[in-house]
């Protein structure tokens, strides 16, 4: 069971805003071109007419670098074992959850589902288990997704931290994506939000990331937005965060309670749904400004609040969706938070939806195309 010990009591919360003082010009900042900490914070506060300026900003710069286009990638969630404890998460080891396997076929049917409908990739993500017999799996399954697509499916694996030799192993085997979210750039934050088990590390995590990026992956990361504890500062360090390190491709989305997890006890704590949903946007607006060719993930957690979250994601600078093609008998008990969208559908039945609502909003989804990071070279 969860308690309420197992976390200390916020010290600072997110609608704490920082002691901003610079009073340049919303404009000025905007189009500046070159954005510091003091710009992101000021930014992360435009509300009004400046918010909407922010967004149309960036969806000018991306249809500028990477244009009007979306690429899919269907995701697979398997198995929901994870050996891992993180506060905020539903699928987290002590937490009484149904957990489900996979089989090999139902995770290659989904793939040949993907590549029959000209998605040009998928993700393979899962709780994080760290056995040999874990990684010949996954070599395996790799191995079998290059072969019934003919070589043409693109794979990202979001597998947690693995040594760096498992990252190679999978890297030859023809995985060529990593996801891997920070989850915050500030240690001492990170710290708060896991336990204190020697199984929850912020370095290690780091230098996963950085394996991940010397083995070859293109390589992704991200962060919760409005997590207890975090201030508007910690999200205009992520920001510098994801420039430092040259990542390629970002999926951030706004953190949502689980009842069952330790952080539920400060949702009172936290912004609103909606003010999480609003940063979350933010972020993904000044990220479009800040490193403009990056592939970045319109997160399904944008969807568990608005209705066409994902949508506006993209309008606000994002170019990646990830439709769940988990098969639909299973999505049930993969639920990292509450409200999460889609558990109900069919495979089907989420790109015919996908596909309506991107094209109300005057986007091209790239059927069968990678759909790389340009940053990445
Ligand atoms: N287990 C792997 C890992 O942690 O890297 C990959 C899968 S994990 C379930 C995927 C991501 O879901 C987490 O890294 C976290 O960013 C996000 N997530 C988990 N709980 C969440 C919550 N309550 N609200 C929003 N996002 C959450
Ligand atoms: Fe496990 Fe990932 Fe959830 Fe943490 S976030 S408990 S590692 S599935």
């Amino acid at each position: 069971m969860c308690t309420s010990s197992e976390i200390r009591k916020p010290c600072r919360v997110l609608k704490v805003l920082s002691n901003f003082t610079d009073m340049k010009n919303f404009d000025d900042i905007l189009h500046s071109g070159n954005y510091d900490k003091n710009s992101i914070l000021r930014m992360l506060n435009a509300e009004g007419g400046d918010f909407q300026k922010l967004i149309s900003k960036a969806s000018d710069v991306r249809e500028k670098y990477i244009g009007k286009k979306v690429w899919f990638r269907g995701l697979v969630e398997f198995p929901n074992i994870c050996n891992k404890d993180c506060f905020y998460c539903g699928i987290r080891r002590s937490i009484s959850v149904n957990r489900y396997k996979l089989t090999d076929e139902e995770i290659l049917s989904a793939a040949r589902f993907a590549y029959e409908s000209h998605y040009g990739s998928i993700v393979l993500q899962a709780g994080e288990i760290q056995t040999p017999a874990f990684t010949e799996r996954i070599t395996g399954l790799v191995r079998s997704i290059k072969k019934l697509s003919d070589n043409k499916l693109g794979i990202t694996l979001s597998l947690g931290e693995q040594s760096g030799e498992t990252y190679k192993e999978w890297f030859d085997a023809g995985a060529h994506r990593y996801l891997l979210p920070i989850e915050t750039s500030n240690p001492a934050l990170y710290k708060k939000l896991h336990p204190d088990d020697g199984k929850h590390s912020f370095t290690t995590r780091l230098d996963c990331l950085r394996s991940l990026k010397q083995t070859g992956y293109q390589t992704g990361t991200g962060v919760m937005i409005g997590l207890p504890f975090q201030t508007t500062e910690d999200l205009a360090d992520d920001i510098l965060f994801f420039l430092k390190e040259d990542i390629h491709m970002v999926g951030m989305g706004p953190y949502i309670e689980h009842r069952h997890t330790p952080l539920y006890n400060y949702r009172q704590e936290i912004p609103t749904l909606r003010e999480r949903f609003l940063l979350a946007l933010k972020m993904i607006a000044i990220l479009r400004l800040t490193m403009k060719d990056i592939n970045i993930a319109a997160a399904t957690s944008l969807q568990a609040i608005d209705p066409m979250g994902r949508e506006k994601g993209v309008m606000a600078g994002a170019n990646i969706i990830m439709p769940n093609i988990t098969p639909g008998k299973f999505r049930n008990d993969y639920s990292l938070y509450e409200n999460k969208p889609c558990v109900d559908e069919e495979p089907e039945e989420c790109l015919g939806c996908l596909d309506a609502k991107l094209s109300i909003t005057g986007h091209e989804i790239m059927y069968g195309e990678w759909g790389n990071s340009k940053r990445f070279r």
